[in-house]
């Protein structure tokens, strides 16, 4: 979080009410989502509402002990996050409060109130390289410098988009600080490593495009039937015991994004302090380095305050937004926007608004929207292209999913991934079902996988989707009936079924190979049952019973399919046995 100097302070107002997060201040001179200092201990809020001569805030801190009469300094800035070299590998709190710095002042994680620290460490230095010479024009958003960040990523130092740009009078390489001036403009203007922007006004940008670029999780279930786009987004419900925990750490890991900003929003205690833990013990499969050296963790447990956890998907978003201007493809994961959604929901009626449904605020809708807005796939102000992908997690309570925040999400989102507690319960992983999730991107995205995998993608995909939706509709008939009772073309199909769902859509996250499938081996999974399917059709055209087709002992072989790692050899040898098999008994 940005530093307003002693200079900027003003004490300017008193405090007239207190009710939780929510204070009133009289006499500030202050405008809307400016950052003022609340009580003689000075804690963190924001301005959320100004009526005549009365100021609402939210306060980012435990406001127990504050009374009116105290007083509240405006800082004339609004809520901003410090962007720079030092936010990968850092876990923040909801309005960027390092939680390591925290806890040395502190103590502890969780005493927080009064304690300001800023986002990123203004000490540490970091070798900087020139990109731009003395004498070259630079516009705001341009790539003036090089930092290698961490082993996996290297930071591209920016003209901040509010600058006016100029022709460059010095630049050096060096070891600078993200405070010291790494460029000097003709204007007069020094460009620091270090800039800052207001989280609750999106980046600039050029153009928002329609994205056409899967982003390829690895997890056959989502690039093959769900897949989401680069500058997509998602919603996962998060039913408990489901498989969110481990869905998660599996996009984190493998989705072919650049960078991943993981918020979590407010989710019970010792789920985030999980996270906390379980992330930085992450490697990164693709570069073997942390996967903290390309994570930014934001961490709002349920017993911070809950102003903090309305801010942090802003927080996290921002700075999503900041790494895709270097043209870099961000992941942003939000769990669980329902914490956030409650958080405004307990801030409006300490706000005495006129609730709407559930409670929860009438802007709640408004309010989802226009974050997710923020996801996109961009062309930046400085001409590179970059996407920031947002996965928003949602808890309804008792899994219902006609309750508000669940509903307008799905209004918004493109993606929806069903996790399902009975699927996890029969040990099928991913739990994700494949009769309620959707995807929207599916077609736009299907000249990607027609380029970059096989030409019939689109069919062989659309022909397991059918096969998969006969399937749910046999199942109606044969808890009625029983299997035995149905025709033999539609036993076969059950089959096909069975192995689409055990050897395609199942998926070992914890297997050393199968933990990760790419794009061809999924296709080629695929097709080896349409090879099977196909032939045994043909086998019952011709008069075979349905057993034997079902019995052929090459068939199950199909399952070890995804813990090989020299596929493509044991795919053309099993569908050849497959057929020869098959075309012998008739
Ligand atoms: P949640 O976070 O929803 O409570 P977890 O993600 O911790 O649930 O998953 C519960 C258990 O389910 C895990 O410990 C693991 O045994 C199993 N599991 C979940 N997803 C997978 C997967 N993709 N592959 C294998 N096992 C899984």
């Amino acid at each position: 979080m940005s530093q307003a100097t002693e200079s900027d302070v003003r004490e300017d107002g008193i405090i007239e009410s207190v009710s939780g997060p929510v204070v009133t201040a009289r006499d500030l001179d202050a405008r809307m989502n400016d950052v003022v200092y609340v009580g003689s201990e000075g804690l963190m809020g924001e301005v959320i509402e100004i009526e005549g001569n009365i100021t609402t805030i939210q306060v980012y801190e435990e406001t127990s002990g504050v009374s009116p009469g105290e007083p509240v300094e405006g800082t004339g800035a609004p809520l901003s996050v410090d962007l720079g070299p030092g936010m990968l590998d850092a876990i923040y709190d909801g309005v960027q409060r390092p939680l390591d710095v925290l806890e040395e002042k502190m103590g502890s994680a969780y005493l927080d109130r009064g304690v300001d620290a800023p986002g990123i460490d203004l000490e540490k230095t970091w070798e900087f390289e020139p990109e731009v010479e003395e004498g070259d024009a630079v516009e705001p958003g341009d790539i003036v410098g090089i930092v290698p960040e961490t082993p996996s990523i290297d930071h591209k130092v920016m003209v901040p988009p509010d600058s006016d740009g100029g022709e460059v009078t010095a630049i050096e390489s060096g070891s600078f600080t993200v405070e010291e001036t790494v460029v000097e403009l003709d204007s007069g203007e020094e460009i620091q490593m270090r800039q800052e922007w207001p989280v609750r006004q999106q980046r600039p940008s050029v153009d928002k495009e329609t994205p056409t670029e899967p982003l390829i999780s690895g997890q056959r279930v989502l690039d093959g039937l769900f897949p989401i786009a680069k500058g997509g987004t998602a919603a996962i419900p998060g039913p408990f015991g489901s498989g969110k925990t481990v869905t998660q750490h599996q996009l984190a890991k493998w989705a072919d994004a650049d960078i991943v900003v993981y918020v979590g929003c407010g989710e019970r205690g010792n789920e985030m302090t999980e996270v906390i833990e379980d992330f930085p013990e992450l490697e990164d499969p693709i570069t073997g380095n942390a996967l903290m050296d390309r994570t930014c963790l934001i961490a709002n447990t349920s017993n911070m305050p809950v102003a903090a956890r309305e801010s942090c998907v802003y927080t996290g978003i921002t700075i999503a937004e900041y790494f895709r201007d270097m043209g870099y493809d961000v992941a942003l994961m939000a769990d669980s926007t329902s914490r956030w959604a409650e958080a405004m929901r307990e801030i409006s009626s300490r706000l005495e608004e006129m609730p709407g449904e559930e409670g929860y605020p009438a802007y709640l809708s408004a309010r989802l929207s226009a974050f997710y807005e923020r996801a996109g796939y961009f062309t930046n102000i400085n001409g590179t292209e970059g996407s920031v992908s947002v996965i928003g997690a949602v808890s309804p309570p008792g899994g219902d999913f006609s309750e508000p925040v669940t509903q307008n999400t799905l209004r918004i989102v493109k993606t929806f991934w069903a996790l399902d507690a009975d699927l996890a319960e029969r040990r099928h992983f991913p739990s994700i079902n494949w009769n309620e999730s959707y995807s929207l991107y599916r077609e736009q995205l299907d000249p990607w996988f027609v380029d970059n995998v096989r030409d019939d993608w689109p069919e062989t995909r659309q022909w397991a989707i059918d096969t998969l939706d006969e399937e749910a509709e046999l199942q109606e008939i044969v808890q009625l009936v029983g299997k035995d009772a149905l025709p033999e073309d539609q036993q076969l199909t059950l089959e096909i079924a069975r192995y689409l769902r055990e050897a395609w859509l199942q998926q070992n996250a914890f297997h050393p190979t199968d933990t990760y499938c790419e794009p061809e081996k999924t296709y080629r999974i695929m097709d080896a049952i349409k090879t099977y399917n196909d032939e045994a059709f043909e086998a019952l055209d011709a008069g075979v019973p349905v057993e034997e087709l079902t019995d052929i002992e090459a068939a199950p072989r199909l399952n070890r399919i995804g813990v090989q790692e020299d596929y493509n050899e044991y795919i053309d040898e099993l569908e050849d046995d497959i057929t020869s098999e098959l075309r012998e008994l008739y």
